[in-house]
């Protein structure tokens, strides 16, 4: 049942199945490859790397939005062998020196730029010794292990850099008989991907896939969703996130639907997408679709062709859900749950589960995937619907972390289980919820607080949008509740306010002892709400005794 096929020939095979089918469309440039001319595209770039003397299991980094080169190296290295390590988009010099050291790159491949900043200043002023060498000699002092510098541009010329022409032009120095030598070399259980975690808790770690964890984990994400063939996916979220190349791409050529990438999410755009090219399924996180929903031109676009798609990364207040599926048109959404060390999906829900599972949990267990919750720290089950930490095993456990057996111990145990770090529960059925995140459980004078249980509560509230809890150090209870909260346009409430509504409908000890009134928190590129950094906001703000 399981597939033991690399990357590379996932995408083969379906050139040689249905070579005149749609396979990647990118409206912004006017490009459409056909299967057929997509399979040929990625041997080409196959061979270009082979020519620039990249070796299987050498470490290359992509640091770009949701180009078509993107998803070119992403089967490009998936045949002939190199780990293509993905680069948030967002970073800045200090991440991407310590990512590109991290992991051992020795090529980058780059956008110009993105969102007004050019990539270019920034590996310039990491590397100075760029302008000073011909493409493939670089020899950085800070990045000794970096040799190329690939710009994903056709015409333009970096000094020190390659362009894509240039990959393109050098292919015609490999021939396909050593290009196809090499694929055969390669193993299902090789390395392929490297993403870093996106640091909702701090540092990222590289976590190591294999062809095995990913091209098994896209197939069934696309059958839980009922994807075809006849499929036409919007992808928004991002490339370097598993989110955008394995429930995105992935999943897509695992069932030869046509791939739609949008360059850098933004409402209008998708919606503009979804209309123009008549796609079947979107993607996104729950913010997303807040916000495409809420567009003021949401109501002039047609999304009749809309049917499916997936929606994860974070939990989905109902009501989102629910407009998703009525409004958009979306009746056959599913939910995802995961994380990137679980390759990422571990639970999903299917188009025929009954629509309230649809809309509250986070589904079942893969296919071939098992799924546990404990009490946290061990490895004892708890009962079914109460609180544990959940696990899982199978094939879709990671390798592990790169260069950091340390943590990949602390993540997988002995027995193969996976200790994701999140809060749930699961019903006898197996379907899941997930409850909050370990690392954000408060425990305030002993007692356990469930931050996403406040959350819920303060939702309540007419005048709230939004509200994250956080736990902060504190030195009589050990910790403290705080609460950031995020109003709805045009209100206006008080801490003492808020503090008074939630007087007698909710433990004394679960109401905050700080409010904080703001506009907006700190995200991650994915969208993710970066819950340290609100805690790290809480104790200057106590510090500067600002709110006291
Ligand atoms: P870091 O690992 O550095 O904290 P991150 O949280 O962005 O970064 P990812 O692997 O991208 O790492 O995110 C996985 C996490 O997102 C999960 O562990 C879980 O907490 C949360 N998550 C994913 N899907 C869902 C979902 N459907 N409902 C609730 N939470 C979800």
């Amino acid at each position: 049942e399981l597939i033991r096929k690399t990357v590379g020939d996932l995408l083969a095979d379906r050139a040689g199945e249905m070579p005149e089918h749609d396979a990647l469309i990118y409206p912004d440039r006017g490009l459409r490859y056909t299967y057929r001319e997509f399979d040929a595209l990625c041997r080409k770039v196959a061979k270009g790397l082979m020519a620039l003397s990249i070796e299987k299991g050498e470490n290359i980094a992509v640091w770009a939005s949701n180009v078509p080169e993107w998803v070119t190296l992403q089967f490009a290295t998936g045949k002939m062998g190199a780990v293509l390590v993905t680069v948030n988009t967002n970073y800045r010099t200090k991440e991407l020196e310590y990512l590109l050291k991290q992991s051992e790159s020795t090529t980058l491949f780059l956008i110009e730029d993105y969102k007004g900043n050019s990539y270019f200043d920034t590996i310039y002023e990491l590397c100075p010794e760029l302008k000073n060498c011909e493409p493939g000699n670089l020899q950085s002092e800070k990045l000794p292990l970096l040799k190329n510098v690939v710009v994903l541009s056709e015409k333009k010329k970096y000094k020190g850099a390659y362009n894509w022409s240039d990959i393109l032009e050098m292919a015609s120095n490999v021939t396909d008989e050593e290009l196809d030598f090499r694929s055969a070399s390669m193993e299902p259980d090789d390395v392929i991907n490297m993403q870093y975690t996106s640091g909702t808790t701090g540092f990222p770690k590289g976590v190591m896939l294999t062809h095995y964890n990913l091209t098994n984990n896209g197939y069934n994400i696309a059958n839980c969703m009922k994807l075809t063939d006849q499929d036409r996916l919007c992808i928004p979220v991002p490339f370097f996130h598993c989110f955008g190349c394995v429930i995105g791409t992935l999943a897509a050529v695992s069932v030869g639907a046509t791939m739609i990438p949008v360059q850098e999410f933004d409402p209008e755009q998708v919606l503009q997408t979804v209309e123009q090219e008549k796609c079947t399924a979107l993607h996104g996180v729950p913010t997303m679709f807040l916000t495409e929903l809420n567009h003021p031109n949401f109501e002039k676009y047609n999304l009749s062709t809309l049917r499916t798609g997936v929606m994860a990364g974070s939990n989905c207040p109902i009501e989102v859900m629910k407009n998703v599926m009525n409004k958009m048109n979306m009746t056959e959404i599913t939910i995802c749950y995961g994380q990137t060390e679980s390759s990422p999906v571990i639970t999903q829900t299917r188009t025929d589960d009954p629509v309230e599972l649809r809309v509250e949990t986070v589904g079942r267990a893969l296919p071939n995937v098992e799924v546990k919750i404990v009490e946290p720290g061990t490895n004892r089950e708890v009962p079914f619907h109460e609180q544990g930490e959940l696990c899982t095993r199978g094939y879709l456990v990671m390798k592990g972390y790169y260069n950091n057996p340390e943590a990949t111990k602390e993540a997988i145990d002995e027995d193969g289980w996976l200790h994701t770090g999140d809060l749930g529960v699961m019903d006898e059925q197996g379907y899941c919820r997930v409850t909050g995140r370990l690392k954000d459980m408060i425990i305030r004078g002993g007692e356990n607080i469930y931050p996403r249980e406040i959350e819920e509560f303060l939702y309540t509230h007419p005048k709230i949008m939004d509200a994250q809890i956080v736990g902060v150090p504190d030195e009589k209870y050990g910790e403290e509740v705080h609460a950031w909260i995020i109003l709805k346009e045009g209100e206006s409430a008080t801490p003492e306010e808020i503090k008074e509504y939630c007087e007698g409908k909710i433990s004394r000890h679960k109401i905050p002892k700080y409010i904080f009134i703001t506009d907006e928190y700190p995200m991650t590129a994915s969208g993710k709400i970066q819950k340290f950094k609100l805690r790290e906001q809480s104790l200057q703000a106590v510090k500067d005794g600002a709110f006291l």
